[in-house]
C-alpha cells in the first residue's frame, strides 16, 4: 500500500471541499475533519491541530459571510494560513554573535544530508562575512572526512579533522578549541549519523554536545521522511537541545509535509532548506513557499 503524503491529504481535503456544489457549515466540517486526521496521523502535535480546526471555522464563518464572497478561496486562504501558524513553533531561532566564536552542532540520521548541509551552511555564511569553518566529528562512516575536506576545500572553508583519532568527541573538542583560539566566529561541527536510532549514537551525540558546548544544535532531516518524521526528530531532542532544523532534499518529488510534525517535536523552527546537491542550493527557510509548495 502506498501511503498518500500528508501534503497530498490536505490538498485531497481541500479539493473535495472546493468541488462540492455547496459549501456549507457541513462541507467545511467535513474538509476540517479529514485535514485533522491526516495531520494526527503525521504526529502533528494535537494541540496545534485542534487550534487550526478552530481557527479556521472562527475565521470562516459562513452565515455571515457576503453574498459574492468566494467562499472556497476564503477557506484555502484560511487553511494555508493555519499551517503557515502550525510551521512556527512560536521560538526564534539562536541568535550568534559576530566576533564571537558561536559553535553548531549538525546532527541527524545517516544518509539525510548533514554533510552536505554543514558546509552548504558554512559557504552561506562566509558569503555573508562570518569566519566560517568545518569540524569533521565523524568517525562512523568511511570517508566522512574525505567528503568534507573535499566540499570545504572547493567552498574554500577550512576544516579539521583526523585519519588517524578514533574518539570523535576528542576530534570535536580538539577542532572547535583550535578554531576558537583562532578567531573564527562560526565553528561549525559535523556529527557520525547511524542508519537509525541507536542509543551509541545517542550517546556520542550527548558526550559531544557536553564537550563543545555549542551555542545551537540543528537536527538535518531528509524531505522525504514522511510519517517517521516526528519519532525521529523527538528522539533527537530528547537527548540534545536542537534549536533549529534543516530540511534537505526539496528538489526532489518529497513536497516535506514531514517538517510540520518535526517542527512539532522539537519545538524548533526551520531555519534553511536543502534543493540540490550543489553548494549553493541552499535557501533560508521561507514559511509562505513552503506551504504553497506542500499543497502545490
Ligand atoms: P549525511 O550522511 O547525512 O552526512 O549525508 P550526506 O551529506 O552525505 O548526503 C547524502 C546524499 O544526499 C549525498 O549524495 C548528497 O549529495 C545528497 N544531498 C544532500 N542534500 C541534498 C539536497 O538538498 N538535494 C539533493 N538532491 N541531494 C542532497
Amino acid at each position: 500500500m502506498v501511503l498518500e503524503s500528508l501534503g497530498g491529504r490536505i490538498t485531497g481535503a481541500l479539493r473535495k471541499m472546493t468541488n462540492s456544489t455547496v459549501i456549507d457549515e457541513e462541507a467545511l466540517k467535513e474538509m476540517l475533519k479529514e485535514i485533522a486526521h491526516a495531520l494526527l496521523e503525521a504526529d502533528v502535535n494535537i494541540k496545534s491541530v485542534v487550534e487550526l480546526r478552530k481557527n479556521v471555522t472562527n475565521r470562516v464563518n459562513l452565515e455571515e459571510l457576503a453574498a459574492g464572497v468566494n467562499k472556497r478561496k476564503l477557506i484555502q486562504k484560511a487553511v494555508f494560513d493555519e499551517l503557515c501558524s502550525m510551521l512556527d513553533p512560536g521560538t526564534k531561532p539562536v541568535q550568534m554573535k559576530r566576533g564571537k566564536p558561536n559553535v553548531v552542532m549538525f546532527v541527524g540520521l545517516q544518509g539525510n544530508g548533514k554533510t552536505t548541509s554543514c558546509v552548504k551552511y558554512a559557504y552561506y555564511h562566509q558569503r555573508k562575512g562570518w569566519k566560517a569553518c568545518l569540524v569533521c566529528a565523524d568517525t562512523f562512516r568511511a570517508g566522512a572526512f574525505d567528503q568534507l575536506k573535499q566540499s570545504a576545500t572547493k567552498a574554500k572553508v577550512p576544516f579539521y579533522g583526523s585519519y588517524t583519532e578514533t574518539d570523535p568527541v576528542k576530534i570535536a573538542a580538539d577542532g572547535v578549541d583550535r578554531f576558537r583560539n583562532e578567531g573564527y566566529d562560526l565553528i561549525i561541527v559535523d556529527t557520525s549519523g547511524r542508519h537509525k536510532q541507536e542509543d551509541s549514537l545517542f550517546a556520542e551525540m550527548e558526550q559531544m554536545a557536553q564537550a563543545v558546548d555549542p551555542n545551537d544544535i540543528i537536527f538535518v532531516m531528509d524531505s522525504a521522511i514522511g510519517q517517521a518524521a516526528h519519532d525521529q526528530a523527538q528522539a533527537f531532542k530528547s537527548k540534545v537541545k536542537v534549536g533549529s532544523v534543516i530540511i534537505t532534499k526539496l528538489d526532489g518529488h518529497a513536497k516535506g509535509g514531514g517538517a510540520l510534525s518535526a517542527v512539532s517535536a522539537t519545538e524548533s523552527p526551520i531555519t534553511f532548506i536543502g534543493t540540490g546537491e550543489h553548494i549553493d542550493e541552499f535557501e533560508p527557510f521561507n514559511t509562505q513557499n513552503f506551504v504553497g509548495r506542500l499543497l502545490g
